[in-house]
């Protein structure tokens, strides 16, 4: 998607604090971080929301979830946990249109969000 953020960084467009990056997923840090641990996995492929989501995309985003977990435990989440939270169109607050996964931790969050 041409003027889409994420799939800007993705063509390197606009720059990013990598974390890791496969064929389909690419995982960075957020550039306004809520908690010292915070950091996007986002598919390479244009999905724009959850809702958007489709059967095809099933194998994708379980390879998504389980990154987030192997990544939350390498950026040292492992002991204490972490939140992983998919905003998702007006009411759930997302302001990029591409799927994306926060996962926050290395402090206490506390809930539910206001
Ligand atoms: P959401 O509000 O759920 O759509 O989350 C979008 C997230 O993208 C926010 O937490 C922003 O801080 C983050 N963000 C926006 N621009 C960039 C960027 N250039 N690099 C990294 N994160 C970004
Ligand atoms: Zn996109």
């Amino acid at each position: 998607m041409k003027d889409c953020l994420f799939c800007r960084i993705l063509r390197g467009e606009i720059p990013a604090r990598k974390i890791y990056e496969d064929g389909e997923i690419l995982a960075f840090h957020d550039v306004n971080p809520q908690a010292p641990v915070h950091f996007l996995l986002i598919p390479k492929k244009h999905i724009p929301s959850l809702m958007e989501l489709s059967a095809e995309d099933a194998s994708l985003m379980g390879r998504l979830l389980f990154k987030a977990q192997e990544l939350a435990i390498q950026e040292g989440c492992g002991e204490m946990g972490a939140r992983f939270v998919f905003n998702c169109r007006a009411h759930g607050g997302q302001t990029v249109d591409h799927l994306h996964l926060h996962v926050l931790g290395g402090r206490f969050l506390s809930w539910p969000p206001g």
